[in-house]
């Protein structure tokens, strides 16, 4: 339990850090979460702790993407589960995208807490138990999926994803949705569409997206989606953080 003013500067940033340590209390985030976490709350200090206008586009992108997709799948590692259970499995039942845990420390017992946690969220399937298939590039562990999941899917959303594995998703020939602050990790430049936002605030958008493309024409959706330029999107980023003033 933790006692945060509410009118603190950093009230947000505080709730979400100790979302972070309470899952790594509850053996759902690894040690090594907590120092991804404290890279990415560097990088959102900069961008000012906000959903800025680019993001909030390939916010909309990405959403057309799970919409068009034969097969989505949203990729969960402890860090998502701690910071965003219900916003992840919202965002699947918007989407109709399937959930998969994929770690990179992979253990037995972390898989399954995380996957008690999302279904204590609301979840009803949850992939990655299986881990009958793999990416093809990675060692047996890194590269663990399961065959009707990720490996199987078109399109697949991975948040604070590690940038091997990032690289090794884009070879399989997937689209990629990368949530990731930081607009210069291998992650972020991998990703046909790199969302420079943090997660909390990246997945409800997503479903917000998604609930009005629900009932636009494919063509339009395609639209959306090809009109989106990667390149510019993290250059977005980048200029947002150089200019950012601090408080
Ligand atoms: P590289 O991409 O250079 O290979 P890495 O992926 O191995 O590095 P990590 O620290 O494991 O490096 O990656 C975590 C990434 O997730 C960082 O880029 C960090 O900015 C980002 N990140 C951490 N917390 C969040 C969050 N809450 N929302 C969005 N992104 C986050
Ligand atoms: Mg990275």
């Amino acid at each position: 339990h933790v006692d945060v003013p509410e009118d603190h500067p950093r009230y947000e940033s505080l709730l979400t850090r100790h979302r972070i340590e309470a899952g790594v209390d509850r053996g759902i985030t690894s040690r090594q979460g907590l120092i991804a976490q404290g890279r990415g709350e560097a990088f959102d200090y900069l961008l000012g702790e906000r959903t800025t206008e680019s993001a909030d586009e390939a916010e909309r992108v990405a959403a057309a993407h799970l919409l068009l997709a034969d097969h989505a799948v949203l990729s969960v590692n402890g860090n998502v589960a701690a910071l965003a259970p219900e916003e992840t499995v919202t965002l699947a039942e918007a989407t109709g995208a399937d959930i998969e845990v994929n770690l990179f420390n992979r253990t037995a017992e972390r898989m399954q807490a995380i996957v008690d946690h999302l279904r204590e969220h609301g979840a009803t399937e949850v992939k990655g138990l299986a881990a009958d298939a793999r990416i093809p590039g990675l060692s047996h562990e890194r590269g663990k999926v399961d065959a009707d999941g990720i490996h199987d899917a078109d399109v697949v959303l991975v948040p604070l994803e590690d940038g091997d594995r990032a690289e090794a998703l884009a070879a399989m020939g997937k689209t990629e949705l990368v949530v990731d602050l930081n607009p210069g990790s291998r992650s972020a430049r991998t990703a046909t569409v790199p969302i420079v936002d943090n997660i909390v605030r990246a997945l409800p958008n997503m479903t917000a997206h998604a609930r009005e493309l629900a009932d636009i024409d494919e063509a339009t959706l395609r639209e959306v989606v090809e009109d989106f330029d990667a390149e510019r999107a993290l250059d977005d980023a980048e200029r947002e953080i150089r200019s950012g003033s601090f408080e």
